[in-house]
């Protein structure tokens, strides 16, 4: 199966490696790559290892990620891309953005952003009153002895899109979201911008990836259109949760990589009882990735949360 337009799908899991990858991690890279190899297509693996002091180049959670992936039988085309190495790329698509005369400088502190007295977007998550912008264009003199960080100024516009799993999510980038950070003040590139220059330059067309990323879309798919990327194709899956709904952390705990391996040697097991609470197969059994992509059809997926299987 091809795409509409008839381009190969490009599939990718990006995981970022600031703890060992928990089993919800792993079901996310499984349906990445099952949905891309089902429909034919390539899986390309990148890691998100922007922020050094979270995630230093090949440290430990690294080495246990490319571990955990290559043991669970994932195998990815191409060359594995390192954020940590593509700073100067990030800073030629900034620039864009820049000669656009849609970056600022914000010296706004932490602090400042999460005061109870910020403006709060419905979610409760605090959401940029513009400060520095008014600043700017008042022509008063930013604080001395701060670096600012770049913001995008976002227009009054509503961004729409169809998940493929999810149906039609839309969201006004200044009202649901205002102008963010796109370079923080330490230097470090956000995540917001690191994600569509990469997806774009890798001719990625299908994103599958934690529902907890949905509304990130809406200011992803701005920038692509500033870029001049096509949009992907998206697939915002269900996070696994424990029996009182709770969804799974890094940290260790229920479904922990370090425990599960623990328990099961064998991926078999664990893959089998994946695709059982995903739907894709009606009870556990022990199967390889392989022998579930004839078996992959993204209908058969729940929306809302998938149950961490028993034992794990
Ligand atoms: N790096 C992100 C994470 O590990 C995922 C980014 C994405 O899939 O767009 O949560």
């Amino acid at each position: 199966m091809m795409q509409q337009n008839n381009t190969p799908v490009v599939g990718r899991f990006a995981p970022t490696p600031s703890g060992r990858l928990h089993l919800g991690n792993l079901m996310c890279a499984m349906l990445s790559w099952l949905s891309a190899k089902a429909a034919g297509g390539r899986v390309v693996l990148r890691i998100e290892d922007l922020d050094a002091a979270r995630c230093p180049f090949m440290g430990e959670n690294t080495k246990y990620l490319l571990d955990d992936l290559a043991w669970m039988g994932l195998e990815f085309d191409g060359e594995v891309l390192w954020q940590s190495k593509r700073t100067e790329i990030y800073d030629t698509y900034l620039e864009i953005l820049n000669k656009k005369g849609l970056i600022y400088p914000c010296y706004c502190s932490r602090a400042e952003l999460h005061a109870a007295t910020a403006p709060h977007r419905n979610d409760g998550v605090p959401k940029y009153d513009r400060k520095c912008l008014y600043r700017l264009q008042n022509g008063d003199p930013p604080p001395v002895g701060r670096r600012p960080a770049s913001r995008v100024l976002v227009p009054d516009e509503t961004v729409d899109f169809v998940d493929g799993l999810q149906g039609e999510y839309a969201e006004n980038l200044e009202r649901d979201c205002s102008d963010f950070v796109v370079r923080r003040s330490d230097g470090v590139y956000a995540y917001q911008l690191a994600v569509v220059v990469d997806d774009g330059l890798s001719g990625v067309n299908e994103i599958v990836r934690g529902n907890d990323l949905l509304d990130s879309t809406p200011r992803q798919i701005y920038l692509q259109r500033l870029f001049g990327f096509a949009t992907p194709r998206y697939y915002h899956i269900p996070l696994l949760t424990d029996a009182h709904g709770r969804r799974l952390s890094k940290r260790e705990g229920d479904g922990c990589m370090e425990r599960v391996r623990q328990v099961y040697p064998d991926p078999a097991p664990v893959i089998g009882a994946l695709a059982a609470a995903l739907g894709l197969i009606p009870s556990p059994e022990s199967m390889a990735l392989k022998d579930l992509i004839p078996l992959f059809d993204w209908q058969k997926l729940p929306r809302d949360a998938v149950l961490l299987p028993e034992g794990f």
